[in-house]
């Protein structure tokens, strides 16, 4: 089997390997990839640096050109990339499909972007005296992804990183090298010279710790864990470096009295099952009103009846597989710690076989839960959520905010009352309505409050917070 490599310096290099098993058929390696050392890791980022001083200064156009050309070609190969997702992450053929056009957007957003850079000239305080308020790269980048956004989370961190003018040192999540390989490929072919984008792929405790205590990255923007989230906040003090975190999430999904039934049980079932539940956005507390409880259970029950899980790419499927061993047991472990704290298992619970072997678990509800319950504080990420019944929407805001999380706060509601105050209150990044709670437009900022997030939004034009550094320079006229 040929062994995807990795970039260093413009050179496709490593002979060390490790498989890119399929979650919806274990029999299956999608692929072999290399691992990188730490002095893989080390190279990659004196390339980067090296490649900076020229790459800061590249033209506009330049940049515009490479990015256009990386999202036409990903659009281009929708359908092969989107597979090549399925088969390495676990989610549905047409979800994985979607991601991918996403990703290709994002490069078309930024490739636009690169043509709108500009400052500010302000009169100064003084007289005679001019002020320019420009944003210049912040320098080599290191950027450390997740397995679960496998082309759409590396795509929302590259594409800004180069539009402005920065270079790279990329480690993507063990799991799924595949999209990450295809999509530095694509840049690599389209014209990004030696050096600015740079990927290491490997063990986080290698590659991605050798990133954490190099001197030379000038920032780190990461999504993954709040452990590891921690790592990257405390040696970036040391460095003096600035850092972006995306983290955890306990998104609450409120459903009122008053909300459209169908609508809440649609937006609940999306944000708690949808991509199998791992996604940073799901939402795993339903927090119901009294009087509009007994039936979204009964229509929630009803909906996952109806919600087949099967391989990723079999035509039908509404939930992939979990993505690992590793998870599946985080997920059953807490499906246990519920039945334990005394929540009632509403639906599913129980690990499923297909056809093919693979980390099929049912879709989980459990009701009666209490805020208090560890399946209702700790992030799960796992296709796992629990109804908690509330008085009413005072009760429900108050639950909704008691979590050490702020992702994202979703409502269902009539009530444009309780839909404007919910908006107002929500303590969390992202507030949706009458919408589930994952699912995000690539054009405006995406990120949260709390222990969710750290540093400045990503995506959209506030992506440039991160990506740049601003510069305030005074002029005697
Ligand atoms: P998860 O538990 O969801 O895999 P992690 O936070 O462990 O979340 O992983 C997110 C990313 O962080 C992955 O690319 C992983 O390899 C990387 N990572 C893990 N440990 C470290 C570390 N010590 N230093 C830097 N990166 C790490």
């Amino acid at each position: 089997m040929t062994i995807y490599q990795n970039l260093i310096a413009g050179e496709w290099t490593g002979a060390d390997a490790v498989e890119n098993i399929n979650p919806s058929d274990t029999k299956e390696v999608v692929g072999l990839y290399a691992s990188g050392s730490a002095a893989d890791t080390r190279n990659a980022i004196a390339a980067a640096k090296a490649a900076f001083p020229a790459w800061s200064r590249s033209g506009i156009w330049e940049r515009h050109v490479i990015l256009k050309k990386a999202g036409d070609e990903i659009m281009a190969r929708k359908d092969e990339l989107g597979a090549l997702l399925a088969r390495e992450e676990g989610k549905t053929l047409p979800e994985a499909i979607g991601e991918t056009i996403r990703a290709s957007q994002i490069f078309e957003f930024f490739a636009g972007e690169a043509l709108r850079l500009a400052g500010e000239v302000v009169p100064s305080v003084r007289p005679n005296i001019g002020v320019e308020i420009t944003r210049e790269p912040l320098g080599v980048i290191g950027i450390i992804t997740p397995w679960n956004f496998p082309i759409a989370i590396p795509a929302w961190k590259i594409a800004p990183a180069l539009c402005y003018g920065n270079t790279i040192v990329f480690k993507p999540a063990e799991l799924v090298p595949g999209c990450s390989w295809a999509i530095v490929d694509i840049l690599n072919r389209a014209g990004l010279p030696k050096g600015v984008l740079n990927l290491v792929m490997g063990k986080g405790s290698i590659v991605g710790q050798t990133m954490l205590d190099s001197p030379d990255l000038a920032g780190i923007t990461f999504t993954g864990s709040v452990g590891t989230g921690k790592r990257v906040a405390v040696s970036s003090i040391e460095h003096n470096r600035k850092i972006q975190l995306e983290m955890g999430g306990k998104n609450p999904m409120v459903v009122l009295d008053d909300a459209d039934l169908s609508v809440a049980v649609e937006a609940a079932a999306n944000s708690a099952f949808f991509s199998t539940g791992q996604r940073c956005t799901a939402s795993s507390r339903l927090i119901v009103t009294e009087g509009i409880h007994d039936r979204f259970v009964a229509a929630m029950t009803e909906k996952l009846k109806t919600l087949n899980v099967d391989h990723a790419l079999k035509t039908g499927t509404h939930i992939g597989p979990v993505v690992d061993e590793r998870q599946l047991k985080t997920d059953t472990d807490y499906i246990e710690i519920g039945k334990k704290e005394g929540a009632k298992l509403a639906f599913g619970g129980e690990l499923i076989s297909r056809d093919t072997p693979g980390f099929y678990l049912q879709p989980t509800l459990f009701t009666e839960a209490t805020n208090q319950m560890r399946i209702s504080r700790e992030e799960i990420f796992g296709p796992v959520a629990s109804v908690i019944r509330v008085k009413d929407y005072d009760e429900a805001l108050a639950v909704a905010n008691d979590t050490p999380f702020g992702l994202s706060s979703g409502i269902a509601t009539t009530s444009l009352k309780h839909a404007t105050h919910f908006k107002r209150n929500a303590e969390a990044g992202m507030v949706m309505v009458n919408l589930p709670t994952a699912g995000v437009d690539f054009h405006v900022p995406f990120g949260g409050r709390k222990g969710s997030s750290y540093g400045s939004r990503e995506q959209g034009k506030y992506a440039a917070e991160f990506f740049t550094t601003v510069k305030t320079a005074y002029t005697l006229a």
